[in-house]
């Protein structure tokens, strides 16, 4: 297997059918949106495939190309507006290939120098977006979930070694609005979720907050997460208002970028995000609307070396890692192996500069403001709330949730678009997330007149 191949898996083969494969997937336009086949289905077309003396990587590569990828959606089409979607440049999805190839260990300095210096670049850029200081420092890990425990892993460290004795904070304040990784990782940690009541745009403010900490008592809490960009409405928290009542009481401050971070990077809605340069961690998923492959969070510290102390793992074959001074990503995230994650994004960044970030996550926006308008603009539909990033969320009137349910499959079937219902308060709600600068204002008319 390791240099000893036969005719039919020789590295030349291999290369070519890997490659070739990858090269027309991406130059594919439109690329299929493709459906789920049931396990019975695919066990009639693909079958056994693991064998005691292999199917030869022709064969192993037909059947994915021709069985397995077409069951698989393509996160990447243009209407595929579901959860939020994935879009990579094409820099970004072919350096993928080749992190693949270069066997780098990312998780120490002394192993993945350079891959460490190039993914410390990348995180620089967002950490400036965000107007963190110069020491702030992180980690890509696989993705908000993570980033979101991790940093609560450390807010939690810091906030019970300087605790009074006997104190032992337990509570983590977040809006209704919060992710579901925040209540996830609060299970996991044993932690108190405790909900704050948003104001009427859905927002968690500091005036609310503060009644909250002041009700369960601020040396109860550890942690408060605001989210910029919450993923069922696109909502921005009052990130300064938050910030400033985190300041008050001596409460790490956690912003939730998963999906909304990438929109620091857009003049003409960065404002939104005041106040969020006082976050003591912070975490954008660049595989949602920063046009990386999965998996990819970078996870961010105004003080990594409170993250370090919490996350290092100590042993005896460790030592040499532990003991140097260098930067070693993975003392700074739940995990311990890593892969050098964030260097898709680091060449894709290297390779088109940042003004191309900004002019698409911008293009993204304005898709979205073209559908908020021509909702509003139609009789038949009507906007929930008022749009702020690239997530539009309204309402078919007279729809049942099955008419919804129907629609959603039909445009499935017919292999127009994946847009699945969302559901607010119990209503039944069409929603778009758009982040994909693929997806132009002809893709929303589609959908739109497929709910007359
Ligand atoms: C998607 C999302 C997460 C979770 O990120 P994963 O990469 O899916 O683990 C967390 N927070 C917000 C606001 C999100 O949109």
């Amino acid at each position: 297997m390791h240099g000893f191949p036969d005719d039919n898996t020789s590295l030349g083969d291999l290369a070519r059918i890997v490659l070739d494969y990858s090269k027309e997937r991406l130059e594919l336009d439109p690329v299929p949106l493709d459906r789920p086949l049931s396990p019975e289905e695919l066990g009639q077309q693909a079958g056994e495939t693991i064998t005691p003396h292999g199917l030869g990587g022709h064969r192993a590569m037909d059947l994915f190309a021709e069985v397995l990828a077409p069951a698989c959606l393509s996160v990447d089409h243009p209407r595929y507006l579901s959860f939020i979607p994935c879009a990579p440049t094409e820099a970004a999805a072919m350096f993928d290939l080749v992190v693949g190839a270069s066997s780098i260990y990312g998780g120490s300095w002394l192993e993945g120098s350079g891959a460490v210096y190039a993914e410390n670049q990348a995180l620089r850029w967002l950490a400036d977006l965000a107007g963190m200081p110069a020491e702030a420092g992180g980690v890509f890990v696989p993705g908000g979930t993570i980033g979101n425990l991790s940093a609560l892993v450390a807010a939690r460290w810091s906030a019970r070694r300087e605790a009074t004795e006997g104190a032992r904070p337990f509570r983590v304040a977040a809006s209704s609005g919060a992710h579901s990784s925040i209540g996830s990782a609060c299970e996991v940690m044993d932690a108190e979720f405790t909900p704050v009541p948003t104001d009427d745009g859905g927002r968690l403010t500091g005036s609310r907050l503060r009644e909250v900490v002041l009700e369960h008592g601020p040396e109860n809490f550890f942690a408060v997460v605001a989210t910029a960009g919450t993923t069922n409405f696109g909502t921005v928290d009052d990130l300064a208002g938050v910030g400033e009542v985190c300041r008050e009481f001596g409460i790490w401050f956690h912003v939730d970028g998963a999906y909304g971070g990438a929109g620091l990077a857009a003049p003409s809605v960065r404002r939104l995000y005041d106040g969020i340069e006082h976050c003591d961690s912070f975490i954008v998923d660049p595989h949602k609307w920063l046009f990386a492959p999965f998996d990819c969070c970078a996870l961010l510290y105004r003080t990594p070396a409170i993250a370090r102390a919490a996350h290092t793992q100590h042993a005896g074959y460790l030592d040499v890692l532990t003991e140097a001074p260098e930067w070693n990503p993975t003392d700074y995230s739940v995990g311990l192996t890593r892969r050098a994650r964030g260097l898709p994004l680091w060449f894709s960044l290297a390779t088109h500069g940042t003004q191309a970030y900004a002019d698409a996550v911008e293009r993204t926006l304005s898709v979205a403001a073209f559908a908020a308008e021509e909702i509003e603009r139609r009789e038949e539909l009507e906007l929930v709330r008022p749009r702020e990033l690239t997530v539009v969320v309204f309402r078919r009137r007279g729809w049942s949730p099955e008419d919804y349910k129907r629609w959603s499959d039909r445009l499935l079937e017919q292999q127009v678009g994946f847009v699945v219902p969302t559901s607010h308060e119990g209503e039944t709600l069409a929603r778009f997330a758009i982040v994909n600068p693929q997806t132009t204002p002809e893709d929303v008319l589609t959908l739109l007149d497929s709910m007359r």
